[in-house]
């Protein structure tokens, strides 16, 4: 693993304890008939790492510009450390921001640009080349503040970028996309990079991705986006392996959906008829909707033998995919395809095409939710 370039000391003035408070009360955005973001309840705590979540015109970029002041809303109040913000221009509001098509100045050089945000804000001359020396250390660019942008990669620059917005000792910082144009293997290292950052100073993130492995890899709390509202926030694990709906557990990753009827709930375990594939028990959230599916995500369906215990059905193996690390198997069962991954390590069962097999799963791996579409 490639060391981390960042380090975690603080910048002058900034204290290590927990701060930047963001709270959005029924906040909305209209562009004419376009409901781009619906009565929005959203709190980052001091210190929290959250994620907006969700597809491309999701509303996730109107949000973060309604944060930073950037945009007007059309309703609703914007709070950071539980003051209203909605009359402050941008630079009044102490927010460190990122935002992909928030470039850099090409005609000035990296420390001119992370000096920049000190000037807005009328810092000392002596003051500002010193403070901007050391965020550009903190990057690790402290021997590149002479290069003009362009001659600087694109992970250098989003580093310049994460610089100057650090430099002023902002009480969170707002991330859209900040890594959509680097390269997987850099984007995976800035991740890192950012997280170690944003441990060491305390400091609050509101961040923006589509990417789900990202959302997965940095947060705290990931709030799932779409239409411009939320259907659904909660620790990533949570919210992977206890979707609410349909729509939920395929965009957080591939999964066995079974259409399904309620025989019984008890509590947090219900008794479903998942049609050909008989009566299973499973998990229960208490989701509430018309129509209701099974949610088994394909590394929790497993190879077993009739005599295990618990839900299970006979299958059939329609192809193998070894995909490196794992294996894709695809299975018919009761009139359903299914999907099983399973460690390429592990490979046991699931050798030839049209070969009879027996499939199982536990019970609390198996998700009760809304189907919606
Ligand atoms: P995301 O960042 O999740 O991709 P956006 O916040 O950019 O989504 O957009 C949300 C919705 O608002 C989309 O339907 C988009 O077309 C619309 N929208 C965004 N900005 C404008 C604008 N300036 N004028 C009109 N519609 C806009
Ligand atoms: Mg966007």
């Amino acid at each position: 693993m490639t060391a981390s370039v960042i380090s975690a000391e603080s910048i002058p003035g900034t204290g290590r304890t927990a701060r930047g408070a963001i709270e959005l009360r029924q906040v909305s955005k209209h562009y004419g008939d376009v409901v781009a973001v619906d009565e929005l309840d959203l709190t980052v705590q001091p210190g929290e790492f959250v994620t907006l979540l969700g597809p491309s015109g999701s509303g996730k970029t109107t949000t973060m510009m309604m944060v930073a002041g950037f945009e007007d809303h059309t309703a609703g109040t914007v709070l950071i450390d539980g003051k209203p913000v909605d009359s402050l221009p941008p630079r009044d509001r102490n927010l460190g921001v990122v935002f992909q098509n928030y470039a850099l100045f090409p005609h000035m050089s990296a420390l001119e640009n992370v000096e920049f945000a000190l000037r807005m804000r009328k810092v000392p001359r002596e003051e500002r080349r010193q403070r901007a020396e050391e965020a550009l250390d903190r990057v690790g660019l402290g021997k590149m503040g002479g290069r003009k942008p362009r001659q600087l990669s694109g992970g250098q620059q989003q580093r310049v970028a994460l610089a100057r917005a650090l430099v002023f000792n902002p009480a969170a910082l707002l991330l859209d996309e900040p890594m959509a144009a680097l390269d997987k293997r850099l984007r995976e290292q800035m991740q890192e990079e950012i997280k170690t950052l944003q441990k060491g100073l305390g400091i609050s993130v509101l961040f923006v991705t589509h990417d789900q492995d990202e959302a997965m890899a940095m947060s705290d709390r990931i709030v799932v986006l779409r239409d411009g509202k939320i259907v659904q926030s909660g620790p990533p694990e949570e919210v992977y392996n206890h979707p609410r709906t349909d729509w939920v557990a395929s965009f957080l990753g591939d999964t066995n959906l079974i259409p399904c009827t309620i025989v019984e709930r008890n509590g947090e375990e219900a008794v479903v008829d998942l049609g050909g594939l008989g009566l299973a028990k499973v998990r229960d959230r208490g989701a509430s909707g018309e129509n209701y599916a099974v949610s088994i995500r394909p590394e929790h369906l497993k190879f077993r033998t009739p005599a295990s215990a618990g839900n299970g059905c006979a299958a059939t193996l329609v192809s193998s995919t070894n995909l490196g690390a794992t294996v894709r198997h695809r299975l018919t069962a009761g009139g359903h395809e299914l999907q099983l991954r399973e460690l390429s390590s592990d490979r046991g069962a699931g050798n030839r095409p049209d070969e009879e097999l027996w499939v199982g799963w536990d019970a609390d791996k198996a998700q009760l939710l809304v189907l919606e579409s």
